[in-house]
């Protein structure tokens, strides 16, 4: 199918970037399980080796499965190019390390996944990058931490777990003025819910693994790139902009014009890091992706009937859910995700830490797991899991204090996953008293 932007999302979500396999007319996009690629001749392969060609060489770089994925996410997301990787923490580091070096920083929302705040903490500083967090709201705070220095801004659409949405378009107004890429982990809302590209972010980072994916069977990233960035403009991109010796002095920007990006992150990102997704992988994601639309009208749909019961119900203290009209974030859901606010969020139980890990142990269709995004409803309590290495104080900064639990609903029947919660709020109350 001829990629035409005027086909609609559903559309788009089943064919783009795929055509009936070429040798077989197989319908369904094969699983090329191969690692290499016969060259035509010796002239062949010296071409593709040396990037005049686009072609495949070997799997660790470009692969037939995962580029049908790359060419659906780009479309899906509105960008001219995307390279998948390993894991969504993968795709964080890809998308950094063209633009990074050591002594340079990200300017990072404080309000991320927990994993991305250990990832831009602890470990990015071994490369000798760095990152500030700001809050993002303080729009003052978010310019005032940009220096000669800083190279991106990071934040995600809507920030997991808290029920936060970020004003995408105050964040990109600002990385405009200071001539930096924005990047925007759209993760929590996929292209369904948010068009990051269309608010002007530059790249948009997803770990797969989760919405995308959609039922839990995948460790996946992408990068997409949005291709309207000038990577020349300012010198501070030598990585994009100036020859690389690995490619016969070969620039970038100058050779790929609005697919340098994406070039770079296959040539350079994928030879040299290796953080490759593996066909089977692109495959299940694939066909997940089918189904998109569907499953996030569901999920949004739930969403709001749970947290709704929720703060209704007397044991619960408070829910952040940008999709209630509770929410501060209630306002900025109709100009960032106007189709929902997503399927996660927290909630605050009168009944402490106890009442907590007495209904997680109590639910029935609700699963205990450290993951979201999945057809099934999961459940955790933060501050004796995934949180539980921080202080009480760190707790309560990162959305995760004593008395929170975090749900990812799922696309079970909405009057299900209330009896359930009832059930085990039931327990986890009465055995308090
Ligand atoms: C899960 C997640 C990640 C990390 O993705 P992995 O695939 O687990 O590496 C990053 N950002 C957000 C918002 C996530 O939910």
């Amino acid at each position: 199918m001829p990629d035409t932007p005027s086909y609609g999302f559903d559309t788009l979500q089943i064919h783009a970037g795929a055509r009936p396999d070429p040798a077989t007319g197989a319908r369904q996009t094969p699983i090329y399980q191969t690692t290499a690629y016969v060259f035509r001749d010796a002239e062949h392969a010296a071409a593709l080796f040396n990037l005049q060609e686009v072609g495949f060489i070997y799997s660790r770089l470009t692969n037939p499965t995962v580029a049908v994925l790359q060419e659906r996410m780009a479309t899906l997301e509105g960008g001219a190019g995307a390279v998948c990787c390993s894991s969504g923490h993968a795709a964080q580091i890809m998308a950094l390390f063209p633009l990074m070096g050591p002594g340079l920083n990200v300017v990072a929302s404080t309000r991320l996944y927990g994993g991305t705040v250990t990832q831009f903490s602890q470990t990015i500083k071994r490369f000798g990058w760095s990152a500030r967090f700001v809050d993002t709201d303080d729009l003052d705070a978010v310019k005032a931490a940009i220096d000669d220095d800083t190279r991106a801004i990071f934040c995600e659409s809507i920030a997991n777990p808290g029920g936060y949405v970020t004003d995408l378009d105050a964040m990109a107004k600002i990385a405009d003025e200071a001539g930096l890429p924005l990047i925007v982990d759209n993760t929590s809302a996929t292209p369904y819910l948010c068009r990051p590209i269309e608010h002007g972010a530059t790249l948009v980072v997803h770990s797969l693994t989760k919405f995308l994916t959609g039922n839990g069977t995948v460790t996946g990233g992408v990068i997409v790139d949005s291709g309207k960035f000038d990577w020349a403009a300012s010198g501070k991109f030598p990585s994009l902009s100036e020859a690389e010796p690995a490619y016969h002095g070969l620039k970038f920007a100058e050779t790929f014009g609005p697919l340098a990006f994406t070039f770079h992150g296959i040539a350079v990102g994928l030879r040299d890091l290796g953080m490759t997704l593996n066909p089977q992988a692109a495959h299940y994601t694939l066909l997940g992706i089918e189904t998109l639309s569907l499953r996030m009208q569901r999920h949004v749909e739930n969403a709001v009937k749970v947290a709704t019961w929720l703060e209704n119900d007397p044991r619960v203290e408070s829910v952040t859910y940008a999709g209630l009209p509770s929410s501060p974030y209630h306002a900025r859901v109709a100009s960032i995700c106007p189709r929902g606010a997503g399927a996660l969020f927290t909630f605050a139980l009168k009944g402490g830490f106890d009442a907590c890990v007495r209904l997680v142990d109590n639910v029935e269709i609700f699963s205990h797991v450290a993951n979201l995004g999945d057809t099934r409803s999961l459940i955790i309590h933060s501050a004796s899991t995934t949180h539980r290495q921080l202080t009480p104080e760190q707790q309560v900064a990162a959305g995760a204090a004593p008395n929170v639990v975090r749900l990812s609903i799922g696309i079970e029947d909405a009057d299900d996953l209330i009896a359930d919660l009832d059930q085990a709020l039931g327990k986890a109350v009465a055995q308090a008293a």
